[in-house]
């Protein structure tokens, strides 16, 4: 009897330790659309690059602004973003607009995607990560680190358009489920499917040999969760990058409006399953920003202002639905990490005393 009544104790005082730890969710998603700007994310289209010289579009001026211009920036992002913005940031909680005082930036000093994706899912930078061609990680991701827990083992899985996650997720030591770049995808098992998803890696033309486009990954992610039932997940989508990088602001939008479709898509799959219903998170961010004006905004790093500046979106069970978070706190890039384990139940900063903090804002629920 009294060992039941100092368990009973024991019990309270953790929880009381960390409620945000005890929460619904059962599976958590962290996606990130390269290099997408919080300009567009919260203003929509920049009308200075709806002009076709200075965005180098190739869709009519007349024809572009009928697609994405609108009078208030309010509806604009809506008109690009109707899930991020119709259902994330309704249910959920946005940070970023830097207009509205809310700051989210990344801490790594670099602004570009390698040191970006590790500080995101390590939980600190590493400054000798100073190229995109770095090569193995070799620090341990938060996906490596869940994938040590026994009821999470092989039921954690990167899916990205960009062959470097092999690298940055070092799946030669992790053992993650890693399905990137221009590797042909694993087998489905339907015949005709293999044999056409095959084809078309084999015969599209490459717009570079590190990229697939976001549809290729697409295909795959969702015949993967449907059947193997991921718990822990992460996303990445690279063609809003690109396509900024090219210099073409047309297919910047266009990109950004089918990534938004894609997550939707996602999030409609995951919700059909009883898996899946009720106890998803899904995180959403980019990995930098970019420069602004009618040069920067193609390039990101230390030469252009402002691309230490990103969003972090967060939807699920566990988090309140306070919307676009205006005058709060500032939020770092180095917090996914943590905020990924917490909504998980795990303490990750105990284990990795160097990670961020989770974002709490976003945790405990109604506590
Ligand atoms: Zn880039």
């Amino acid at each position: 009897m009294r060992k039941l009544a100092s368990l009973f104790g024991l019990l309270v005082l953790t929880g009381l330790a960390a409620p945000a730890l005890a929460g619904k969710t059962r599976n958590v998603v962290l996606i990130v659309s390269d290099g997408l700007r919080w300009q567009e994310v919260f203003q929509g289209a920049d009308p200075l690059l709806l002009d076709a010289k200075v965005g180098g579009n190739w869709v009519a001026d007349d024809d572009l602004k009928k697609r994405y211009w609108r009078a208030t920036p309010q509806e604009r992002r809506q008109v690009i973003f109707p899930f991020l913005w119709g259902t994330v940031a309704r249910q959920g909680q946005i940070f970023g607009n830097r207009t509205e005082g809310s700051d989210a930036h990344v801490t790594n000093g670099k602004a570009f995607s390698y040191p970006g994706y590790n500080e995101m899912s390590v939980g600190y930078p590493n400054p000798a990560i100073n190229s995109n061609e770095f090569g193995p990680n070799p620090d341990a991701t938060v996906f490596e680190w869940l994938n040590a827990a026994p009821e999470l083992a092989g039921h954690v899985a990167v899916y990205g358009t960009w062959q470097a996650y092999y690298d940055i997720f070092n799946q030669k030591r992790s053992h993650l489920i890693v399905q990137a770049g221009w590797t042909p995808p694993v087998k489905t098992g339907d015949a005709s499917k293999d044999a056409l998803f095959n084809r078309l890696y084999e015969t599209t033309t490459r717009f570079d040999e590190e990229d697939v486009g976001n549809s290729f990954v697409q295909v795959g992610l969702l015949d993967y969760v449907r059947t193997a039932q991921p718990r822990v997940l992460f996303v990445g989508y690279g063609e809003t990058d690109n396509w900024a990088h090219q210099g073409r602001y047309d297919l910047v939008l266009e990109s950004a409006h089918r990534t938004d479709a894609f997550i939707k898509e996602l999030w409609d799959t995951m919700q059909a399953m009883p898996q899946y219903r009720g106890t998803t998170t899904f995180i959403i961010t980019a990995d930098h920003g970019r420069g602004s004006g009618p040069v920067e905004w193609k390039e990101h790093g230390v030469e252009e202002k402002g691309s230490e500046n990103v969003w972090i979106a967060v939807m699920g069970p566990d988090t309140a639905a306070l919307g676009e978070r205006k005058h709060v706190e500032a939020v770092t890039q180095a917090q996914i990490a943590a905020t990924v384990a917490a909504l998980m139940g795990k303490d990750y900063v105990k284990d990795v005393p160097e990670a961020a903090p989770p974002i709490k804002n976003v945790l405990g629920k109604g506590q």
